[in-house]
């Protein structure tokens, strides 16, 4: 099965959720206002960043985030937004031709990319709550290491766009292949589970939010 931090992510929070969602597929997450909003926000964001059109009124407040990215442009970066890339199990990285390319095993979507050899600035914009978890951008910054050799040392930035907070964590290409060993153990665990047919349900403060409705936990 192809994965990416959001499935892995489900797959932690909840293997029975993960199961219907993604294995059986019995149900799909029904439209959501703040899903709905993310999207809007990304797509303003990634016209902003690439095209330099205005940000609407309701997104405004974020430009000194686009910002910085036209300085970097300024100063000789090269900007890529929305890059989709993939690895294989080889660790072969490569531009998505789709977000289904059948060449992947792991798949991830960079928000920003700023490259500025050998240094990168790898960013994720989120519309949620603020949160230490890193992985997502380890995950991230391990494609673009494998994409691109030259470049040595990355900052990754995760952009908390309503609480207009940045986090950032510094890592090397050899830091991040020690962190992707225990990714990949982590991807591992998930994969034994779709083997084995294992997916127990793990009740949290998230089953209000899951619309699976086949678990004794579902409130819907
Ligand atoms: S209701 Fe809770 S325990 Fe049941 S599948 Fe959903 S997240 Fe898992």
């Amino acid at each position: 099965m192809q994965w990416s931090f959001s499935r892995l992510n489900t797959y932690e929070n909840c293997p029975r959720r993960f199961f219907h969602q993604y294995v059986e597929k019995s149900y799909r997450e029904p439209p959501q206002e703040h899903l709905t909003w993310g999207t809007r926000v990304h797509t303003e964001m990634e016209e902003r960043v690439r095209d330099k059109k205005p940000l609407s009124q309701a997104t405004a407040k974020w430009e000194p985030y686009a910002k910085t990215f036209d300085d970097l442009r300024d100063n000789g970066a090269i900007i890529l937004v929305e890059q989709k890339l993939g690895i294989n199990k080889d660790g072969e990285v490569f531009v998505l031709d789709d977000i289904d390319d059948e060449r992947a095993w792991g798949r991830g979507i960079i928000d920003v990319l700023a490259a500025d050899v050998p240094k990168a600035l790898i960013a994720d914009y989120k519309t949620g709550k603020v949160k230490k978890d890193f992985t997502q951008l380890h995950i991230f910054a391990k494609l673009v290491f494998g994409l691109r050799p030259d470049i040595e040392v990355a900052k990754l930035m995760y952009i908390w766009l309503k609480f207009n907070k940045v986090t950032t964590e510094e890592v090397t290409r050899e830091q991040i292949e020690r962190k992707w060993e225990n990714i990949v153990k982590r991807v591992q665990a998930m994969e034994d589970a779709v083997e084995t047919g294992k997916f127990p349900e793990r009740p949290s403060g998230l089953c209000g939010w899951c619309y699976a409705r086949q678990c004794n936990f579902c409130p819907n």
